[in-house]
């Protein structure tokens, strides 16, 4: 696992920072790299995850204690110093990609402050995203790709089956709220005895107790773990464009669904093809002779060589163009093009009779050229 910053740092605060302080720079830093606000931008993405997760932590109290105490391994499931239920890796909301703005306030602002209570333990809760990077080809890119993706994510632990309790074991009903994880509380008001419902404080609204956890998964039911993901690259994607997985992000708690999987990818550089949008550049070299005379080129496509021939009196720069030999399109129908600009080589060294017959065609040109090597001059010193 890469090195975790120190979640204090992550949000620009000092290790005293009040609660109130610590929402006021989480909702600072959330506008700032909220990934609607910089799109496509992995890095603004990154940090906006950390922010989140940061603050999932410093928001709870439990947690945070547990942090300020034991650092990452007080919260992280791998280590699980705190053992227990494993109640937010994902944090609801936080963390996914398909909610705006709005919705993380309403979340936080509806469930989260005071009492630092989740509103129902017991409910389902979506899992966040994982993040993971692809490299691959220029033609890789072009063609489609079928290709596996490492990915680090939380998924139910197999020993347990999820459950918590040892192998062999099972979880206890609370004696406190008899499995129902809610006490009513009855309170009297000047309107008369109000009954309100409230999380279990003994079982903190779960219902159960585990007396053994799950030594693999200390009782979280779940753990991160490194897994392979086979991902389905369509033709035409371009460098630094994602790829949204569905489900198969961190796994749900209580049934809720997985998070998504998120594939930055990383298109390497051709030596020879150039991207732009849909179309694909190449240059191609052809000789004075071939230039002035026609030819016939043998040019390299994304489909293999084809044949184009070049009419007499092609100029430096010319563009001709290969229909359809360009890039899919990725969302649709058709193909780029391939645009092949055309480059004129000056010989560097000629022989006697290349020369010869050179001086006879500037001849007949009407030219006098001059009889010895020029070397250096005004030309010469220009970049090859
Ligand atoms: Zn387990
Ligand atoms: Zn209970």
């Amino acid at each position: 696992m890469a090195d975790k910053r120190d979640y204090y740092e992550v949000l620009g605060l000092q290790k005293n920072a009040t609660e109130d302080e610590i929402k006021k720079a989480y909702r600072k830093m959330a506008k700032q790299y909220h990934p609607d606000l910089h799109p496509g931008d992995a890095q603004a993405e990154a940090k906006f995850k950390e922010c989140n997760e940061a603050y999932e932590v410093l928001s709870d109290p439990d947690k945070k204690s547990r942090y300020d105490r034991f650092g990452h391994a007080g919260v992280d499931p791998n280590y699980g110093a705190g053992g227990g239920f494993g109640g937010g890796f994902g944090g609801g909301g936080f963390g996914g990609m398909d909610f705006d703005l709005g919705d993380i306030f309403s979340s936080f602002f509806g469930g989260g402050f005071g009492g630092g209570q989740r509103a129902n333990p017991n409910a389902p809760q979506r899992g966040s995203d994982v993040q993971a990077t692809l490299s691959v080809s220029f033609e890789e890119a072009a063609k489609g790709c079928r290709k596996t993706v490492d990915v680090e994510r939380i998924e139910v632990c197999d020993s347990c089956s999820g459950s918590g309790a040892a192998p062999g074991t099972t979880a206890q009903t609370c004696s406190e709220c008899n499995g129902r994880g809610q006490i009513n509380v009855t309170q009297r008001t000047m309107l008369g005895n109000m009954t309100t419902v409230k999380n279990c404080p003994k079982c903190g609204g779960k219902g159960v107790f585990i007396s053994t956890p799950c030594s693999r998964c200390r009782g979280a039911g779940r753990y991160r773990r490194r897994t392979k993901v086979e991902v389905e690259v369509p033709a035409g994607i371009s460098d630094r464009q994602a790829l949204n997985i569905r489900g198969e992000g961190n796994k749900g708690v209580n049934g809720g669904p997985a998070g998504d999987l998120r594939v930055g990818i990383d298109v390497r550089p051709h030596p020879v093809f150039e991207r732009e949008g849909y179309n694909v550049w190449l240059d191609v070299t052809v000789s004075f002779a071939q230039a002035a005379l026609g030819a016939e080129l043998t040019v390299p496509t994304l489909d293999g060589n084809v044949k184009y021939s070049i009419p007499a009196g092609t100029q430096p720069g010319d563009v001709f163009k290969l229909k359809d030999r360009g890039i899919p399109n990725l969302n649709g129908r058709g193909r780029g093009d391939q645009l092949v600009r055309v480059m004129v080589e000056v010989p560097k060294k000629l022989n006697e009779r290349q020369k010869e017959l050179l001086r006879a065609y500037a001849e007949a040109c009407g030219e006098t050229p001059s009889a010895g090597e020029s070397k250096g001059g005004f030309f010469g010193k220009k970049k090859k």
